[in-house]
């Protein structure tokens, strides 16, 4: 895989003011290619500044800029600032998703920025028409390793991995390791490259790990358990497993944001196993939001597209379903029946 960055450098060169989008409910990969991409263009002289749409798990918020002025902008806090802030940038590159809708709030502001617009992300379809500059693959574990192979090429870095600083180093680590489950789905010859660089380069692999996938709870562990034993439905003949997640059980066990996260692998540990999803209640009850994954050549993104409202990648893919948690058994069930073969293989 071959990336010209040329454009993006000559973008870079320009720029001054820079907004970095990530996605709603940002994951261990939005934030830390949104937090990496701006340790590396602070340290450049330019003005990043971050926009997320929502709220991001507590356990990453050592990713986060140091500089009090250059505090994360939150969409759901703030929109006014965040809008502010896209309209007013001299570029405006979103990472980690491949349409301005998973954004939320920002697609028509995007859309009317005056400044370049640059996507950096690894998620099939993508909206590559609608930016000056689209970085886009399938063929990474993760948007964060795309933006280190970016990073690795342009001038500044000319491939040497401690020019990249150890807080840029450490946001990409963390979004490799959270989008692979800890180097477990996705992983490319290049992913493995990618992590030794960063480690000779001064990452803390076993520090990292600690803070950010051993960081729960009790009651998330004792929650977990509560999914497994309770909660999981298997469906033999689909080879599929499935959870529901209710408010009032949040409720029950102090349920913090990323709480859930990994849920939805717990089931591919059984051999008969082939695919899991797991679906949970968002706050406010509007919407439920819905996690699939799957083994081997099993297609959940499109799955997730035709059934869900979402997508994501073969094997890991998200959507939501603006239903009652009590239908979605049903709903799930038909959706399994009506999975044409043609698009269940890929
Ligand atoms: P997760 O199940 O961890 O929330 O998401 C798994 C993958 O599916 C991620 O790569 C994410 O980008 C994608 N995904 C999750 N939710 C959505 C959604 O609502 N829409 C789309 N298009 N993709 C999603
Ligand atoms: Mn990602």
């Amino acid at each position: 895989m071959q990336i010209d960055t040329t454009p993006l450098e000559a973008i870079l060169r320009e720029a001054q003011d820079i907004a970095l989008v990530g996605h709603f409910n940002p994951d261990g990969d939005a934030l830390g290619s949104v937090t990496a991409a701006y340790h590396y263009l602070k340290a450049r002289g330019k003005r990043p500044r971050i926009i997320l749409p929502s709220l991001y798990p507590d356990n990453m918020s050592f990713l986060e800029p140091e500089d009090p002025q250059d505090r994360m902008v939150i969409c759901e806090k703030d929109l006014a600032t965040a809008r502010t802030l896209v309209a007013a940038a001299d570029a405006v590159i979103c990472l980690d998703l491949n349409r301005l809708a998973r954004t939320e709030y920002l697609e028509e502001d995007i859309l009317a920025a005056r400044g370049k617009k640059v996507l950096i992300d690894h998620h099939i379809p993508a909206e590559l028409d609608r930016f000056d500059v689209a970085l886009s693959t399938v063929e990474v574990s993760s948007t964060c390793e795309l933006l280190f192979r970016i990073l690795m090429d342009l001038p500044d870095i000319a491939g040497d991995a401690s020019r990249l600083g150890l807080r840029c180093a450490e946001s990409l680590y963390v979004g490799m390791m959270t989008d692979t489950n800890n180097f477990s789905n996705s992983v490319f010859p290049g992913t493995f490259e990618m992590a030794g660089r960063l480690i000779a380069a001064g990452v803390d692999k076993q520090g990292l790990q600690e803070k950010v996938l051993n960081c729960y709870s009790v009651s998330r562990t004792r929650l977990m358990g509560h999914m497994v034993k309770d909660k999981m439905k298997v469906l033999l003949k689909y080879q599929t497993a499935y959870m529901l997640l209710s408010n009032k059980e949040k409720d029950r066990y102090h349920f913090q944001t990323g709480d859930s996260e990994g849920f939805v692998n717990l089931p591919l540990a059984i051999a008969s196993v082939q695919v899991s999803a797991f679906f949970t209640e968002n706050a406010d009850g509007t919407y439920v939001r819905v996690s699939l994954r799957s083994k081997g050549n099993i297609d959940v993104n499109r799955f997730a597209m035709r059934f869900f409202n979402g997508g994501g990648h073969r094997n890991a893919a998200g959507g939501r379903l603006y239903m009652a948690l009590d239908d979605v058994p049903a709903y799930f069930e038909q959706a399994l029946a009506a999975w044409p073969d043609e698009e269940k293989f890929s």
